[in-house]
This record gives C-alpha cells, structure tokens and sequence, in this order.
C-alpha cells in the first residue's frame, strides 16, 4: 500500500531536465526530436541505471532496440529491499513483522551526489521529498578509541590535517601513486578516518586506491558536492519509474557470455546456448565482468581497452544494515568515520525516522573479501565488538534480535546483508582507479571498437562521477550518441 502511493507520486516523463549531450537535447516525451533512420537494431547488455537511460534515448529516436539482463530485476547495482527472498545471501529473521525500518533500506546505491548532478537531476524533476545530510547530520570520527565530532577536534592538529587533506583532493598533482603513500607525511593516528573517508567511500582501501585520476575525477565534477538520500521512495523505484516506459524491451534472465563482433550481424550467445543478432552492441556490464572475462569476444577486445581494465580495479563490497533498540551513537549522527571492521557506519533513518535506530555498513576492499569469507554470524560479531568498543557494550545490549518464541531463530540478530561480491552478475561494488591509471583510461573503456561495439557504465564516466549513479547515466548518454552518430556517418 505504501509503495503503490510511493509510485503513484513519481509518474514520470521521459528525459525531463536531464543534461544531456547535444546531439540529444531534443529528447522530451512529447517531443522526442528527429527519428534517426536506422534499419538495423541495436541490443544492450545490462538493465542498470546506464543501460536503462541508452535504451530510453535510442527508443525515443525511433531506433529498435532491446536489453538483455542476466539477473532477475532492473536497476542493477541501484538495488533497494523489500523482501529476503530477493537476496539469496541475507536474512531478516524479523519477516512476520517486516519491521527492520520504516524508511527504503538500501542495498547498493543510499547517496545521491549533488541536487544538480544527472541522478539529482531527475529525482529533483520530481519533486520527491529528500533528506539533506548536510543539514540534519553532524557527522563523527573515531580517533584513539573514541568518537567525536569535527568541532570536538577542532584543537587536534592531526585530525584537522587530515580534513585538509580530504578537502584538497581534487586540487592534488604530485606523483600518481597509491593513496596509503600519498598520506604517508601525516599521522598514523588518522590513517583509519582517511581509510573510511578516502579509499573505502571510493570503493576500496588506501592500499590499493591510486590518488592521480581519483583526484582528477573530483576536479571534473561540475555538480555541487551536496549529499542528500530519499526520504521515503526506494531508489529503485525511481529508476523504474523514471525508464518505465521501456521496461518492456527488457528481458531479464538472459545472461550474455558472448559476443562475436566480427560476424555480420554481431552474434550474442547466451548462457542458455540461445543466440541473438544485432547490428550494434552496447555493453554496460560492470568491470569486474569484463576483467573476469565473464563475457568473451571475438575478436579479442583492443589492447588499449584491456591494457585500460588492468589499471581499474572493482573489490568486494558488503552492505550489512542492523537494527538497534536504542540510538547509542548519536541522533543526529550521520556517518561515523574511522572504524577499522567497518570504514563507513551511515546512520541511515536520519530525517527519515523517528521510530528505528539503524545503521548501514558498508566495507570495500580487502577488509570486505575478509568478514565475506568469514560468514556473516562472524561478521556481525566483529562489527558488533568494534562498536561495544566505542559505545560501551551498548551494541550487542541494544541489538534487535528476533523475539518470537515459536520461531527456530529466536534470539538471533535481525540483518539484511548484500553481499556484492557473492553475486555473479556484479563480482564486486563498484570501479575504481589504481595508482597508475589515467583519463585516457576511462576514455579507453568506453571507446566504440569497429563502429559496432560500444562501452558504457560508470566506470567509463569522464565528468567526474565515475562510481556512482550520475556516472553511469552520462555515460548512458554519451555511449546513444556515439552509436546515433555511427548510424548517421558523423565521426
Ligand atoms: C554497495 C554500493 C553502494 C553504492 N553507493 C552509491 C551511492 O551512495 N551513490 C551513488 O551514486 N552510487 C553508489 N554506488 C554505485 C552505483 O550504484 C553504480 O555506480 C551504478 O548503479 C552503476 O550503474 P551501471 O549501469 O553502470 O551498472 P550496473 O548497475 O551494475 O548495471 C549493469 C547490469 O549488467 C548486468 N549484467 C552483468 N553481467 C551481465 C551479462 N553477462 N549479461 C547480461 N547482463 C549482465 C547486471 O546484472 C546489471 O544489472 C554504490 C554501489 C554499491 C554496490
């Protein structure tokens, strides 16, 4: 009942206000611009946010085109909770009650970066109520075992250059190294917060995230660096609503692995053995899939493209969200920064809840690959002990456990846990750049090979939001044009 009204208040149109590459800015529902003549059809692999937002601007050109899916809904890694069977790795132990939260429990995508970027974009267009962090939450930062605010650190000088450091990224030109050796001139005493505010917020750790593009990536963002979450509409509803109209030329359930670009018409196998033809590819699988070779292509992807993947890296990812009985950390806490078990504590019911005390975890990286392969019972043992450390054996007091008698799981903690690497279809959280990638990188991975094989996703973004929703539809946007431009000979 409560999600139908959630529906029914983002009736959406199609390309409202989105920025959008010139050659596109005629694309309204009621004006859809020139149809681009084309007798050919063009199939794209993957129904996430960028193959979503491709699929909509080339029907909306008049160009037939369809969307094979490997799993069994849309949105990919914009993927919201509603019910345990949709995650084979997790359980709610509380489903009789459903009540882990009164708000849209996230499991990939919970931040949208700036009210102007492309994803605000659309969530503005829609006047949907939204919780702005900056203003409701006062973050925090653990430092020697104990959890302050920026203004109760204001008098220690470690901790306030390491959020110059923070602040300065996207101003950063010296050597391109790993961002474990760029923060090798401060004190260790901040390496943990810089952990969870650097390398985990971008996907993986300090050790392994390069500092060069990253920064580079902040610098190109033309949107304010705002971050806001939905008060009360599930992020994949709003995808799906936004890109209703062309959901039907999805088929989920169709797994691609592979692709014979040489032929004419292109050939996809998929991995029931059926075959597809087209006459122009779109792939938007994440990288993982690409540098696991989870997808094959013949001919071999150019060593511009490969040589491209191996400087990009995409890591596990968990997202584990607990319910608690009492708010221990702060109300009006948002992120807790500086964990070493879990780099990124998000007090996620902020503005959105009076009645549920919830935290969301995420963890990337090695530490990820580590509390995966341990389970989640010992998972959620080593946060809960992180988090009795600091709050003084309050979390495993205040943890919501399941209190029904008759049930075989009473008294056991009430969790969702995605975990990100465990699903075949994304191998991981999302990309994020080495030490020694660069620009032309990105540009690699979303060049169009033979005018017939096209690249698009978030790891492929070059204005700056490579890793996040934003990213992934821009580069939606920019891969239509370049196979409307290869339709029309414009090179
Ligand atoms: C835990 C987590 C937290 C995040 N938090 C944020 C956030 O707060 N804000 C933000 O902006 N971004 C966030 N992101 C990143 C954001 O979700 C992604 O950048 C974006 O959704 C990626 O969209 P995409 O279309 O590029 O790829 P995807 O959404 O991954 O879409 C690719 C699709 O391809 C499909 N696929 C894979 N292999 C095949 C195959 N062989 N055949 C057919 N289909 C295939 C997949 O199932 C998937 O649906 C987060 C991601 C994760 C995992």
């Amino acid at each position: 009942m409560k999600r139908r009204k959630a529906l029914q208040q983002i009736s959406l149109g199609l390309s409202a206000g989105l920025m959008m590459p010139q050659l596109l800015t005629a694309c309204k529902k009621d004006d859809p611009g020139p149809e681009v003549p084309f007798d050919g059809n063009v199939v794209i692999i993957g129904a996430g946010a960028a193959g979503l937002f491709a699929a909509d601007i080339l029907h909306t050109k008049g160009i037939k085109v369809s969307v094979l899916e490997a799993s069994n809904q849309l949105g990919g890694r914009i993927q919201s909770f509603r019910n345990s069977n949709e995650i084979s790795d997790s359980l709610l132990f509380d489903m009789k009650n459903r009540t882990i939260a009164d708000f849209p429990v996230e499991l990939g995508a919970e931040i949208v970066f700036g009210p102007d970027s492309s994803w605000g974009k659309i969530i503005s267009n829609l006047n949907l109520s939204t919780v702005s962090l900056e203003t409701v939450a006062t973050n925090r930062f653990i430092l020697d075992q104990s959890v302050k605010t920026a203004v109760e650190l204001q008098g220690d000088s470690d901790f306030l250059q390491s959020q110059t450091f923070v602040n300065e990224l996207p101003n950063y030109s010296s050597a391109a190294v790993s961002m474990k050796q760029a923060i090798s001139g401060l004190s260790r005493r901040t390496d943990a917060i810089l952990n969870s505010q650097i390398g985990n917020y971008y996907g993986t750790s300090n050790d392994t995230l390069g500092i060069s593009l990253l920064s580079q990536d902040l610098k190109a963002r033309t949107h304010d660096g705002k971050v806001f979450s939905m008060k009360a509409n599930p992020m994949q509803d709003i995808l799906l609503s936004r890109f209703s109209e062309i959901q039907s030329l999805v088929e989920t359930g169709k797994q691609v692995k592979s692709i014979n670009y040489g032929s004419d018409p292109i050939v996809i196998t998929l991995k029931d053995g059926s075959q597809v033809e087209a006459d122009k590819v779109i792939s938007t699988v994440p990288i993982s899939i690409l540098k696991g070779g989870g997808i094959s292509f013949s001919p071999a992807l150019p060593g511009e493209m490969t040589s491209a993947l191996s400087r990009m890296g995409m890591d596990a990812t968990v997202r584990l969200v607990l319910d608690f009985k009492k708010n221990f950390w702060g109300e009006d806490s948002g992120f807790i920064w500086g964990g070493t078990t879990a780099p990124h504590y998000f007090s996620t019911g902020i503005g959105r809840s009076e009645f549920y005390r919830t935290i969301s975890i995420t963890i990337n990286g090695a530490k990820a690959a580590e509390l995966s392969a341990k389970g989640p019972d010992l998972m959620i043992a080593e946060i809960l002990a992180e988090l009795d450390a600091l709050y003084a054996g309050q979390a495993t007091l205040f943890v919501r456990r399941n209190l029904d008698t008759t049930d075989p799981n009473f008294d056991k903690i009430i969790y969702i846990l995605k975990d990100w690497s465990k699903d075949e279809h994304f191998k991981g959280g999302y990309s994020y750049p080495l030490a020694s990638a660069t620009t032309n990188d990105r540009i690699a991975l979303g060049k169009p090979v033979s005018n017939k094989l096209f690249f698009a996703g978030e790891a492929t973004d070059v204005g700056g939001d490579a890793g996040t929703v934003s990213g992934a539809l821009s580069s939606g946007a920019r891969v239509s044009e370049e196979v409307i431009k290869s339709i029309l000979g414009i090179s």
